[in-house]
C-alpha cells in the first residue's frame, strides 16, 4: 500500500489521541495509566484530498522509558521500514528525555521524510517551550495540541506535501 504514515514516539506523548484525532473514529485506546493495548492501530485518513493510511505505534508501552527501550527501538525500526513518512512526537510538557534522545537518533538517519510533532501545545504560551526540541537535530518542527486540534491543519498540509 502507499501512503503509509507511522505515529512513533515514547509513551504518553500523545501518540493515540493524535491518531484518533485523523482517524475521526474511538480505534485507538488511550490510556495514560494502564494502558493494555494492541501494540500497533491502523487506520485511513484523508487531508486535502489525499488518503492515506496511519499507523499508531506502541500501543501496549507503558510505564518506564528504559524497561521498554528495546520494545520502543524495534517500533521505530518496524516504523522505518514499513511507512512513507514519520511522524515523530514529543511532549512539550516533559521535555526531552533520554529516550527521545534515543528515537532522534535512528531517525536522523532515515531517507524518508520525517517531522518532529511537537504535542500537548495546548496554548500559545507553550509554543515557546518548545524551541528547545531543535536540539534534537530534525530541524523544523511542528507544535500541535492533538487533544483540542490546533496546529494540526499546517502539520497535515505538510505531511500530504511530503508523502
Ligand atoms: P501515547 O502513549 O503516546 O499513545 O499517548 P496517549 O495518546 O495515550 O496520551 C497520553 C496522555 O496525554 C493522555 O492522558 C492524554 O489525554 C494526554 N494528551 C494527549 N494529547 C494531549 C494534548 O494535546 N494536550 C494535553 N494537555 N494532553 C494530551
Ligand atoms: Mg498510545
Amino acid at each position: 500500500m502507499n501512503n503509509i504514515v507511522a505515529i512513533v514516539g515514547r509513551p504518553n506523548v500523545g501518540k493515540s489521541t493524535f491518531f484518533n484525532r485523523l482517524i475521526k473514529r474511538r480505534d485507538a485506546i488511550v490510556d495514560s495509566v494502564s494502558g493494555v493495548t494492541r501494540d500497533r492501530n491502523y487506520g485511513k485518513s484523508e487531508w486535502n484530498g489525499k488518503e492515506f493510511s496511519v499507523i499508531d505505534t506502541g500501543g501496549y508501552i507503558v510505564g518506564s522509558d528504559d524497561v521498554f527501550e528495546g520494545e520502543i527501538r524495534r517500533q521505530v525500526e518496524l516504523a522505518i521500514d514499513e511507512a512513507d513518512a514519520i511522524l515523530f512526537v514529543v511532549d512539550v510538557e516533559e521535555g526531552i528525555t533520554p529516550m527521545d534522545d534515543t528515537v532522534a537518533k535512528l531517525l536522523r538517519k532515515v531517507t524518508k521524510p520525517v517531522i518532529l510533532v511537537v504535542n500537548k501545545v495546548d496554548n500559545a504560551m507553550r509554543a515557546a517551550d518548545a524551541v528547545e526540541f531543535y536540539s534534537l537535530g530534525l530541524g523544523e518542527y511542528f507544535t500541535i495540541s492533538g487533544m483540542n486540534g490546533s496546529g494540526t491543519g499546517e502539520l497535515l498540509d505538510k505531511l500530504v506535501e511530503v508523502l
